[in-house]
This record gives C-alpha cells, sequence and structure tokens, in this order.
C-alpha cells in the first residue's frame, strides 16, 4: 500500500534491536484517516471473504481494529493481556510471548464473545516473530470459530512470524520491511525495485 510505505519512510525511526518505531502516526498518536484507508485497503484484500467479527490484541491494536471493524460493518473484540495466575472461568486462554518487552504473558478472550459459528479476521499494527498473531488464532481455534484471515499493518520481514502465519492463514501485510538501517534509518519494502 503506496500510501502507507510513504508515510512509514516520511515518519518512521529505526531504533536498536530492530524496532520501528511509528508513534507519530500509528502507535501512539494515531492518524485516523489513514486507519480509513487502510480499512479499505483491507477490505478490498478480503472481499469475497464472509467476515462477521474482527479479533485484535490490547493495546496498540485496538485502535486500526476499530476503524478496520467499521468499514467491514461487524463488531470488533481485543484479547486482553492478564499476570493473573488463576484466570476464572469463561474463558479462552492463551500463552504469547512478547517481541517488544521478552517476556511471556497470558492473552484472554471471555467466552461470550468469539465461538462457533464466528468467522474471524485477525487485525493487528505489526508482525515480528508472529507470536501474538498465533495466540490469536489459537483462541479462535479453541472457540471453535472460523478463522478468516490475518490483516497485519507493518510486517517486518526479516523475521519469521510472516512465513509461519502464511502457512496457517490467509494473510495480508500492507506493507513488508525487508531490510532497514539503524545506522543510516533506511528502509527497503519487500516489493521495492
Ligand atoms: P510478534 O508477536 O509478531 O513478535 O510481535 C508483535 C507485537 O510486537 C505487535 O503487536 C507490536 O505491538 C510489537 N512490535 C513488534 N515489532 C515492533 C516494531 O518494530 N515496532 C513497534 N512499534 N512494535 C513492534
Amino acid at each position: 500500500m503506496q500510501l502507507l510505505k510513504d508515510r512509514i519512510r516520511k515518519d518512521g525511526k529505526v531504533k536498536e534491536g530492530n524496532v520501528l518505531k511509528v508513534d507519530s502516526f500509528l502507535n501512539h498518536q494515531m492518524d485516523v484517516k489513514l486507519f480509513r484507508e487502510i480499512g479499505k485497503e483491507f477490505k478490498r484484500r478480503f472481499e469475497g471473504e464472509e467476515i462477521n467479527k474482527i479479533l485484535t490484541i490490547e493495546a496498540s491494536g485496538i485502535g486500526i481494529a476499530c476503524i478496520v471493524a467499521e468499514v467491514f460493518d461487524v463488531p470488533v473484540v481485543f484479547a486482553k493481556k492478564t499476570q493473573t495466575k488463576n484466570i476464572a472461568g469463561d474463558v479462552y486462554t492463551t500463552k504469547v510471548e512478547s517481541f517488544t518487552h521478552g517476556r511471556v504473558y497470558d492473552i484472554i478472550v471471555a467466552k461470550e464473545f468469539l465461538g462457533k459459528g464466528d468467522k474471524v479476521l485477525l487485525i493487528d499494527d505489526f508482525m515480528a516473530n508472529g507470536k501474538a498473531l498465533e495466540g490469536l488464532a489459537q483462541l479462535v481455534e479453541d472457540s471453535g470459530a472460523e478463522l478468516v484471515g490475518a490483516g497485519i499493518v507493518i510486517e517486518k520481514g526479516f523475521q519469521p512470524g510472516g512465513d509461519i502465519l502464511r502457512k496457517r492463514t490467509h494473510l495480508e501485510s500492507l506493507a513488508i520491511v525487508e531490510s532497514m538501517d539503524e545506522k543510516t534509518g533506511e528502509i527497503v519494502f519487500r516489493d521495492d525495485e
């Protein structure tokens, strides 16, 4: 998606440890107009698929997922992160290893909001090692819902998540970063000349 790639080049900052900061339009301050274009692009890429629910993970996926859900005209559910040891009753839960924080946490979704008959599109801001998305896919599977696909705004193509998820479902990433240079700040996308 050219609009997004141009914006990443203009405002993205390459940080130590393979982290791309996009706080000025995606992860902190949010450009809702851009989110709407992102929503329309996902709608186009998943045209013809039956989708009746969007699932994301807190916190940074929520803003984007809300706008995407509005374009798809379906409800959005976000998996909650929790450190509670004894998770009570009526939830689906799985463990996720965090790329940005380097620790393992539990994610939960109430059984009330995900289950048989749901046709789910996963949405998230970033894909690195794919652990967050694998966790969401697991919750969908456990609930008996159908996983239709996953939409990612920025995939870091030099990390393994994309390849793992493509084996499991229909994955669409709007910008795939092939490489980035901490020193020069240069960002190369997968389909660049
Ligand atoms: P994964 O589970 O794929 O390794 O990591 C996914 C999560 O880590 C995303 O939801 C995102 O919050 C965070 N993340 C991974 N890499 C980056 C990055 O380069 N920049 C930012 N801002 N967040 C990232």
